[in-house]
């Protein structure tokens, strides 16, 4: 008969049948079944209780909602243990046994799946419990607390019915907090909790306490299925086969008196990664109330006050789990009459700014490797740490404008800027519909209001605390969030929020400040953060590269890097070379030298130069532009000092330098107009139109119906290859002064859309030509090469002739992208692109991230062939994926050289590229 259920001590079995694996412990126990029988195992205090595993959730909902087949008998086998570890009996009128029913699958997943407390009470055992605490109050909270919980979670009884009577009930008696009502009041509120069950199910609470624990196991079971649950595994890539395990833990009380209570807190700081204990809890309460920030509740470090000794003992508990775990944990705790109980440890979710400060620190302590430490932020955190803020200056006038609207905590950072909407349904339509940047505001979250808030720009919240849903979740996704701003008064019905007077409605800007709880009126603008204040992100970077430029750490045939990827940047300007180094670049993948062309002064020379009518005029045109470029490349080779710098000859079609078609007839029929009304009225010259009309005819002239696929790239540059002689003087006569002045300068000419190879023994000769007689010309030599782009299929398959002539290839995947799929890059994402991905028929935007199965293959055919023509070869990617993790991970495999991309994601991709290389390190 198959095992369905584990004691908390009865670990090793479950390593025995899963054959050791921690991950495969987690995947049968959950997250949270896992490090509780881990924690039994460290002699850490765990109440004692038993594991339903997550097959066991499989094959009753594969079954369609029935128990396997023993099961049911194993979960009373286990259950006779606990009670003999307890003393207590399940059901009993002397010491009754309490039990909790929680959810806990393989991923943690805050609050998205049930649980049950206080399982096992009933009449009876209520009768007994008071017997053994002589504390009916807390055992009438316990019970009514069950009612409210079995019959939300397991009946489905919406919450609010219960709430309504609460609240009633409070009124009524003039109680302000649930801890106002008394003994009494809680017992006619149990009776008045199981009148909801029976009129809104038509049946009675269940008493037998078997009856209880079977019906809430299976409504954990269901909640896997359940909207939450499922949206939340959709937004994380959670698979949707994994269900989830069902922890049968015997209940401890916080909420016993004043020498018993219950808290959350994390071994470090999740916001800022400091290392000093962060948490909350209340005493007489329990877990529910500290999550929920109803009552307000204490800092940690208070508790040494109040409870010396069990503060002692859970920071002791606190470091050793940590150390045990090596990460930083997020725990729950009960101190049940001055006794502590750890009922969950896990990894603690942090923010981006934490996952750094925490991972450099743990290998400063000597806890952790730097490969760990790498792994253990990802390429995505360190784009939310490269998100805008807010400028201290802005902050500041805006304060002395009186914009300052709220304060709250600081709960995950960042800066938003967004329109209010008051509900997860109208913001999420806001942003996806319309648009929109959405700020959410509630009073406080639920998991039901996920959708919109991963939706939102910010959070904001008017109650809760630092570990409230809300502030836990916006962590977790980045979501600038700002909780419990108590001056702020929401008005749901009138859809406006108000604090000291000021009203903002539905629909008004605000701008909050995640990193101090600082909520402003209107739009602010929002800054770049600088990488070079964030000390723990360079330290990590360097480490980063580092693994990437392990000799060994890839192999592959003859040619193949043995390194790991190198980042370049895609930059066209000094500055942004500039940066571009800044933030760690090895050199410049992409120069698109024609965005020089459009600076204001410099495109009447270039449309002279397409207009002109002879070779003469062309020449002289160009004459004029070659100062310009040769300037403009000088500051990139200054700025990139000993790199190479790639850069490509002219690319686009030519029309795009002139005014368009539409354009041009409104001009001239607008003058039309008016000569027509200055002869009419007899007054002034006449408008000259020749000039116009010259231009229109040329541009009419060069109409293409399918410009992108026309006569741009290197199919230009052999039609008129004036353009790109001039471009290739003006690069080698730039890297010759910089090296006079003894700057290293390494060009590389790159030839774009090459499709034949016939196109670059065309071009390539008369510019290699130009490059040495600049050189000899100047009496200098320095390194450089000419290669090609990769953007066209056919250059892909036929790279092995093509590698003849190109000593470098640079995969232009925005291009090869659309040639590949037939897609226009211009139009698909407006048109069917979204709809496609929505509907799942591609599982990826191609052109965000790299089409492994297509695109991919191409590119790798490519650089094996090329390679086996030149085994020096130098390969590289300068499309937009060059920035993507996921392509980045591809390019590792299948043997680039190096990535290029913006300048602002150069660390992202650092830290891409080294996840690639130790995910898939040469063994
Ligand atoms: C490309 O096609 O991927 C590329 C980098 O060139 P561009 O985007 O300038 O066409
Ligand atoms: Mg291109």
């Amino acid at each position: 008969m198959k095992k369905w259920v584990y004691l908390f001590h009865e670990l090793d079995e479950v390593e025995k049948y899963v054959g050791g694996n921690w991950d495969d412990v987690r995947g049968l126990l959950g997250g949270k079944g896992a490090n509780l029988a881990e924690m039994t195992r460290l002699g850490v205090p765990v109440p004692p209780g038993f594991t339903v595993t997550t097959e066991a959730c499989n094959a009753y909902l594969k079954a369609g909602g029935k128990f396997p087949e023993g099961l049911w008998e194993q979960m009373m086998t286990a259950l006779a243990e606990v009670e003999k570890l307890t003393g207590k009996k399940f059901g009993g009128t002397e010491n009754p046994l309490l039990v909790s029913c929680r959810s806990g699958a393989k991923f943690s997943m805050p609050g998205m799946m049930d649980t049950v407390l206080n399982i096992g009470l009933n009449d009876e055992t209520a009768q007994a419990m008071i017997r053994l605490t002589n504390n009916p109050r807390f055992v009438y909270d316990a019970y009514r607390r069950l009612v409210q919980m079995f019959g939300s979670v397991v009946l489905g009884i919406p919450d609010e019915a219960f709430e309504e009577v609460l609240d009633e009930f409070k009124r009524a008696r003039g109680a302000k907090a649930d801890t106002d009502l008394t003994a009494e009041d809680l017992k006619e509120l149990t009776e008045e909790f199981k009148k909801v069950v029976r009129k809104q199910k038509g049946f009675d609470f269940p008493t037998d306490p078997y009856e209880q624990l079977r019906l809430a196991t299976e409504a954990v079971f269901k909640s896997w299925n359940g909207k939450r649950a499922v949206d939340y595994r959709r937004a994380t890539g959670i698979p949707d086969d994994l269900g989830t395990a069902v922890n049968i833990v015997t209940m401890v009380f916080g909420n016993m008196g004043w020498d018993s209570g219950t808290g959350v807190a994390f071994t470090r700081d999740p916001s800022t990664g400091e290392k000093k204990l962060y948490g909350e809890y209340l005493l007489n309460a329990q877990g529910e109330d500290v999550v929920a920030g109803i009552r307000n509740t204490e800092k940690i470090e208070n508790l040494a006050k109040q409870l010396p000794e069990a503060y002692q003992q859970f920071l002791e508990i606190c470091e050793k789990l940590e150390r045990h775990y090596r990460d930083m944990q997020d725990v729950e705790f009960t101190i049940e009459r001055g006794r502590l109980w750890m009922l969950q440890t896990r990894n603690g979710k942090r923010t981006a700014r934490a996952a750094v400060k925490i991972a450099v620190d743990m290998v400063n302590e000597g806890l952790i490797t730097k490969e760990e430490a790498v792994l253990r932020v990802s390429p995505e955190q360190v784009d939310t740490l490269l998100h805008p803020q807010f400028d201290p200056k802005v902050i500041q006038e805006a304060k002395k404008e009186g914009r300052l609207f709220a304060t709250g905590v600081n709960a995950s950072p960042g800066a938003a800027v967004g329109q209010v909407y008051f509900d997860a349904d109208t913001a999420e339509r806001m942003a996806k519909e319309f648009k929109q940047d959405v700020i959410m505001v509630r009073p406080f979250t639920k998991p039901d209001d996920v959708h919109g808030m991963l939706a939102a720009k910010g959070i904001l919240t008017s109650e809760g605390g630092a570990t409230s849903h809300a502030a836990v979740v916006a962590r977790q996704f980045g979501v600038p969030c700002v909780v419990g701003a108590s001056s702020i008064q929401i008005d749901l019905d009138k859809r406006l929020m108000s604090a000291n007077g000021v009203v903002v409605r539905e629909g008004e800007w605000i701008s909050l400040d995640g990193g101090t709880g600082e909520v402003f009126l209107g739009k602010l603008p929002m800054t770049a953060p600088s990488l070079e204040e964030q000390r723990d992100l360079m330290t990590l970077l360097e480490w980063a590269d580092e693994i990437c430029a392990r000799p060994g750490i890839r192999k592959g045939p003859e040619g193949f890097p043995t390194t790991g990827l190198q980042v370049w940047a895609n930059a066209d300007y000094p500055k942004d070379a500039r940066r571009a180094r800044a933030y760690g670049a090895k050199g410049i993948g992409l120069c698109r030298t024609e965005h020089m062309f459009f600076e204001p002064e410099r495109l009447p020379i270039v449309q002279r130069m397409i207009l002109a009518k002879t070779s003469e005029e062309r020449k002289q045109a160009l004459d004029e532009l070659l100062p310009f470029q040769r300037s403009d490349f000088e500051g990139l080779f200054e700025a990139m000092d000993g790199y190479p710098v790639i850069i490509r000859l002219i690319d686009p079609p030519l029309h795009e330098f002139l005014p368009s078609e539409k354009e041009l007839q409104e001009q001239i029929i607008t003058k039309r107009l008016q000569n027509l009304a200055d002869y009419v009225l007899g007054k002034g010259e006449s408008k000259d139109i020749a000039e116009l009309e010259k231009i229109l005819v040329a541009v009419e002239a060069m109409h293409e119906s399918n410009p992108m696929m026309g006569l741009r790239g290197v199919r230009l540059s052999i039609v008129m290859p004036e353009i790109v002689e001039m471009q290739v003087r003006a690069i080698f006569e730039a890297a010759a002064n910089v090296t006079l002045r003894g700057i290293k300068a390494k060009p590389e000419v790159m030839i774009p859309l090459t499709g034949h190879i016939n196109e670059l023994k065309w071009i390539q000769p008369r510019l290699e030509e130009i490059a040495k007689q600049v050189m000899k010309e100047k009496g200098v030599e320095f390194p450089y090469k000419f290669g090609t782009m990769i953007e066209v299929p056919r250059a892909a398959v036929t790279a092995g002739e093509i590698a003849q002539i190109a000593e470098f290839f640079s995969f232009g995947t925005n291009d090869l992208t659309q040639m590949t799929f037939g897609y226009s890059r211009d139009d698909a994402e407006r048109s069917f692109l979204v709809k496609y991905v929505e509907l799942g028929v591609l599982p990826k935007n191609p052109f965000q991230t790299l089409d492994r199965e297509g695109v991919g293959r191409l590119m790798k055919m490519a650089i094996e062939e090329g390679r086996k023509t030149r085994p020096d070869l130098e390969v590289g990617i300068c499309g937009e994926h060059g920035g993507d993790p996921s392509s980045i991970e591809f390019c590792h495999l299948v043997g680039n050289n190096y990535v290029s991309c913006s300048p602002f994601r150069v660390p992202v991709a650092r830290l891409a590229a080294a996840h690639a290389a130790l995910k898939h390190a040469a063994k």
